[in-house]
């Protein structure tokens, strides 16, 4: 099939075979990766691996450290403030979606954020232009989600703080590694693996060394990014498939030649799906303002409402799955990952075409 899903989500075949290959006997070692010590030669070179291709991909400065952890996104929604503020701090939001702003709903329980923006009066289908942004002036940090999952709106480039001593922090769960990213304008990136770069499980952090040991001190140690960054992401047992499954992914990533060739395949994916949908004569509709699309998750509805769960049905029928839409939001959302092939989008939109001259008298 082709799985649409916005995550868990597709994931390259190739890498999935790889790890078949390899799930009983991990090179010889007469162990899968799932029996391993995460303290063995073994899996050490499996996570020093994991580590060292994404900074390859990423080209992630040395003062930066790469830390895998646990608990998804949603748990660095508490550990940013924890490790970044003092209760009494002020720190800056922009909501374009709904990830957002669980993300700052959470972060009022530890300081105290601002939400300086916020789409959600229009439903989500906007970014707002930098330069009308009012920040607060000593904000700690503005915190950006850069890909919006659920609402499929990105940020195409990014806000910088006015503070200097301020820093850009972005949940990237959902374009992870789908496009080059300059690490070095963020204090903090974290994104939950589960939508390009393996199964859930692993949430990985990026984060300025400089950033490290200031947790205020009811910080669980589990999401206290000195103890993590001090033991190299293995100060508990790491979710150690999960991050093998991940270097797996970074392997196949670099093979493709990096992100900018990654991004020029999922730039002609996107292109060729808003393309029918803009193309439709409003058959088919984006709420989303067409500068901020995402590239990774397209929304659309139709027209006429009453035939989308056909729409999916038939769809289903046709071997490609995971369709509907958020609960929050309904209608259809095809999401459209790195691991998503262009042949997966060719047959949607042959499919959309023909549903569309079926049904549109
Ligand atoms: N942030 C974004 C942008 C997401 O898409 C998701 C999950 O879909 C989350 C956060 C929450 O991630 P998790 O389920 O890994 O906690």
């Amino acid at each position: 099939v082709f799985n649409f899903a916005a995550g868990p989500a597709i994931l390259p075949e190739n890498v999935l075979l790889k790890a078949q290959s390899e799930l009983y006997n991990w090179r010889g070692s007469g162990m899968s990766v799932m029996e391993m010590s995460h303290r063995g030669k073994e899996f050490l070179s499996i996570i020093q691996k994991a580590e060292s291709d994404l900074r390859t991909l990423l080209n992630i400065p040395e003062n930066y450290s790469v830390l895998f952890l646990q608990g998804g996104a949603t748990t660095q929604f508490a550990a940013v403030p924890l490790n970044l503020c003092k209760p009494d701090d002020h720190v800056d939001y922009i909501v374009t979606g709904s990830w957002g702003d669980k993300a700052f709903k959470e972060a009022s329980k530890y300081c105290k954020p601002k939400t300086i923006w916020s789409g959600k009066s229009e439903k989500y289908v906007n970014i707002p232009s930098f330069g009308s942004l009012e920040q607060t002036p000593d904000a700690k940090y503005l915190h950006i989600c850069a890909n919006e999952t659920i609402h499929g709106v990105e940020f195409k480039d990014y806000p910088v703080p006015t503070n200097e001593n301020s820093l850009l922090i972005a949940d990237m769960s959902s374009n992870f590694c789908s496009k080059p990213v300059d690490v070095s304008k963020f204090g903090v990136i974290y994104a939950g693996a589960q939508k390009n770069v393996g199964p859930s499980g692993v949430t990985i952090v990026i984060i300025r060394s400089d950033l490290i040991g200031n947790a205020h001190p009811i910080t669980p140690v589990m999401l206290d990014y000195k103890i993590h960054a001090e033991n190299k992401s293995l100060y508990n047992t790491p979710p150690c498939f999960g991050i093998y499954m991940c270097g797996l992914v970074f392997d196949d990533l670099i093979a493709q030649g990096g992100l900018s060739e990654v991004e020029k395949k999922n730039v002609k994916k996107a292109q060729i799906l808003y393309d029918t949908i803009d193309g439709s004569k409003g058959f088919f509709r984006c709420p989303v303002e067409k500068s901020v699309r995402s590239l990774m998750n397209v929304p659309f509805t139709l027209a006429k409402p009453e035939l989308e769960a056909e729409f999916i049905k038939e769809a289903a029928k046709e071997k490609m799955v995971q369709l509907k839409g958020h609960r929050s939001v309904g209608g259809m959302r095809a999401s459209i990952y790195n691991a998503m092939p262009l042949a997966g989008v060719e047959t949607l939109v042959a499919f959309m075409k023909d549903f569309q001259a079926r049904h549109d008298v």
